[in-house]
């Protein structure tokens, strides 16, 4: 038999281990396999192997012919657990440049893409219908000619294809022989996806939704995107709120699945509602899967599997959804690519929107990234021609744009944080029967309990902050840790019973509007009246109900949801966002502000938008009421470029926090040191400036002192190979067992 490329030597197999190690792990083949059962492994199959005393699920990724390690040392994997690989080659690329790039333990990272049931320990407990099956693989031993009832449960399976226990057993067959034939490498189990309920009835015919006569400018956006299907390119669509960027991806998703590929979709945390869910199932007569955090682990298997296996044509989910595997790739979209939620805030700190753009590459798919107010790094990409640039200036349809008023307060008495004028604003449209909404970025009753008499504010005793007063249940939180206390009678400090509360939150605000408005009702939408499950439906049901209504919340009111009754928008303090401590602060203010503008009048009915400001002549809000993002955009860029933050360069922030206050500051003293070191035998490599250790913007959370180290360089490149020469190194400093630290990259904020 010629097979040149057979591997005759026993080949060494690396491994991802679930482990805080940032280094893969080497393990020969299972015992008594042999050379082809080495042949059929693949990168992106998993293994289960021993790992100290217990043993772990583990994912392949290399086959090498020789270890570094000592070869008595190395342990045999205990089985392979896939038949085929999980991932393409090409996704394979994507998660390691990942683990790379972020600086992450590949084993953590793996773990991270994996479904939960694909990574735990298959036992034979668990979820789902298993059924039993007789793999094609060699058997590790060979069956004896005296197993009879082996044989004849070999033979059964044969020929009626994979059974379930239940089955097994009624056939007349003790279940001690499916363990004896699964031991001997015969038989193995699978899981079947239970086909949920709800893709059943997408099988059905459907009445498709038809499709909008596109505009000028979303006919170049589409034409533009049709041509570039079967290679990469990365596209910023680039379009106000109710451009029709939604129908834009769904005329593209349709010549994706027409060619047979599949589409993945992102949308940000807040943004997959069932109203994002309709729209794709009213105009696709094709299967979907959705994946967001929402699904237990069947249901996460189960669309995962119908993606692999290529049988869901469009896939939507959140974030995590970017590691799924799709059998066909064919296009990939982040919606509302601004979203912070599309990067991850702890563990494996990646971001979903620049790994959909590595994605696209490595597996030749064009990316769209649309959002109405895109973020200074993208919209900086399209201007610079990295990305192309297609832009959707006008709303589609009949809806007009809406008027943007400030309003100066500076002067004026507010009453509960509202003027006059916008009061009897809100009066007027809610007898004239439209709907209004009323932004304030504060949930709770209030910001701040404080003493009458000698001014003290009762502050969380584990963080640096003030505890926000709550009416309903009336308790005193901090919103940053878990501490919740009963609202004190007395003054801690004097003793004096005269208590007040300052600042205005959702249900203060609630409150007010109930009191001012009987007869209306008054909604209120934030993360305390949402959490409930089926909560946030609750309140969508009653305002699409189109009765007069004011619908008071936080930023979640400015995320994608349709409120076209809603005439009337109120912002009651833009300020705190104008003069933000972090960099990103107010590029996330203006963005907030033409999202929540971008609620109103999306109908027929032209709205109306009410900022509260003492600030007005403000440029940043100047150029808002021109309602010109790329303007405001511009301004924000140009302060980016002469603080040499990002677009104009690239940070990475090692964070480090322990109960003792001198540790994190010792151990970043000791990673600075490091850091220097190897930027002295780097010659010509391009300056990287390191700032720190200083304290953490909030210095103590939830009981723990936390410090920071930044790192800011003009090129990226230069960056990686720093942060790489030295994360590994910090793993074996003696600090890094004390303190709790990690290392983010291209962090979102620096907080
Ligand atoms: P975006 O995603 O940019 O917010 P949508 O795609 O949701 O915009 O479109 C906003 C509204 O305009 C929707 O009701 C949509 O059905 C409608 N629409 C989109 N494109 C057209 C078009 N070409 N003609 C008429 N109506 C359109
Ligand atoms: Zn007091
Ligand atoms: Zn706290």
């Amino acid at each position: 038999m010629l097979a040149a490329n057979t591997l005759k030597e026993k080949p060494v197999l690396r491994l991802a281990i679930p482990s805080p190690l940032r280094r893969i792990f080497d393990y020969w083949p299972p015992a008594g396999s042999n050379s082809n059962d080495w042949e059929a492994l693949t990168p992106g199959m998993r293994l289960l192997v021993p790992f100290g005393k217990r043993r772990v699920v583990g994912v392949l990724l290399e086959i090498e012919t020789s270890s570094e390690i000592d070869q008595r040392k190395i342990r045999c994997a205990i089985s392979v657990l896939d038949e085929k690989p999980l991932f393409s080659n090409a996704l394979m690329q994507v998660f390691l440049w990942a683990a790379r790039y972020y600086q992450h333990p590949p084993g953590d990272v793996f773990s991270a893409i994996l479904p939960p049931r694909l990574r735990r320990i298959p036992t034979a407990t668990g979820f789902g219908t298993k059924l039993w099956e007789v793999v094609n693989q060699p058997p590790i031993v060979p069956l004896s000619n005296r197993a009879h009832r082996q044989q004849a449960l070999l033979q059964l399976l044969l020929e009626r294809g994979p059974l379930s226990q239940t089955n097994i057993e009624a056939a007349g067959f003790n279940p001690a022989l499916l363990k004896q034939l699964e031991t001997s490498g015969h038989i193995s189990k699978r899981i079947m996806p239970v086909p949920n309920s709800n893709s059943e009835q997408a099988k059905e015919h459907r009445e498709t939704g038809a499709a909008a006569e596109p505009n000028e400018n979303q006919q170049k956006a589409i034409s533009a995107l049709a041509n570039a299907l079967g290679q990469f390119g990365c596209f910023l669509l680039d379009g106000v709120t109710g451009s029709g960027k939604t129908e834009v991806y769904l005329q593209v998703i349709e010549r994706v699945i027409a060619n047979g590929s599949q589409a993945l979709v992102l949308v940000p945390e807040i943004g997959l509602t069932p109203q994002t869910i309709s729209r794709f199932r009213e105009r696709f007569n094709c299967e979907l899967a959705i994946l967001h955090s929402g699904l237990n682990e069947t249901e996460r298997y189960n669309n995962w599997y119908k993606a692999y296996k290529g049988e869901a044509a469009i896939v939507i989910g959140t974030r995590s959804a970017i590691f799924t595997p799709l059998k066909n790739p064919g296009l990939i979209v982040v919606d509302e690519e601004h979203d912070l939620s599309f990067k991850q805030q702890e563990g494996f700190r990646y971001s979903a929107r620049d790994l959909a753009i590595v994605r696209g590459r490595e597996e030749n798919v064009p990316v769209i990234l649309g959002s109405a107010t895109p973020a200074l790094e993208s919209l900086h990409n399209a201007l610079s021609g990295k990305f192309v640039h297609l832009v959707l200036p006008e709303r589609a349809g009949a809806a007009e744009k809406p008027i943007i008023r400030l309003e100066d307060i500076s002067c004026s008495e507010l009453l509960n944080g509202f003027s006059v004028r916008l009061t009897a604003l809100l009066q007027s449209t809610l007898e004239s029967g439209n709907q209004a909404l009323v932004f304030i970025n504060r949930r709770g009753f209030a910001p701040a309990l404080y003493c009458c008499d000698c001014g003290w504010v009762f502050e969380c005793n584990r963080c640096d902050v003030q505890l926000t007063v709550h009416r309903n249940p009336p308790l005193l939180r901090c919103h940053h840790c878990e501490l919740q206390l009963a609202i004190p009678r007395s003054c801690s400090q004097c003793g004096s019973k005269k208590l007040a509360t300052r600042g205005m939150g959702t249900e203060k605000t609630e409150l007010f509007l109930q009191q001012r408005f009987t007869g209306f009702p008054v909604i209120r939408m934030d993360r305390d009246s949402t959490r409930r499950k089926d909560s946030l439906q609750a309140i969508l049901r009653q305002v699409e109900s189109g009765k007069p209504c004011i619908l008071v919340g936080t930023q979640m009111l400015a995320k994608g949801h349709h409120f076209p009754n809603v005439t009337l928008v109120a912002v009651l303090d833009a300020d705190a966002g104008l003069f933000s401590p972090d960099f990103r602060g107010q590029e996330q203010m203006v963005q907030l502000l033409f999202q929540v503008a971008g609620r109103a009048g999306r109908a027929s009915r032209p709205g109306e938008v009410i900022i509260q400001t003492r600030h007005p002549a403000h440029p940043i809000l100047q150029s808002l009421i021109r309602q010109d993002y790329h303007a405001t955009a511009g301004l924000l860029l140009e302060d980016r470029r002469s603080a040499s933050m990002p677009p104009f360069s690239h940070l990475a922030l090692y964070r480090a926090e322990a109960g003792d206050i001198r540790l994190p500051a010792e151990f970043l003293q000791e990673i600075r040191n490091m850091l220097e070191q190897s930027g002295k035998n780097r010659s010509g490599s391009a300056r990287t400036v390191v700032s720190g250790p200083v304290p953490a913007p909030m210095e103590r959370k939830a009981g723990r002192y936390r410090m920071q180290l930044l790192l800011q360089a003009g090129n990226r490149t230069s960056l990686q190979s720093l942060l790489a020469a030295v994360t590994p190194e910090i793993e074996q400093l003696k600090l890094a067992k004390k303190v709790r630290w990690s290392v983010d990259v291209d962090p979102l904020d620096l907080i």
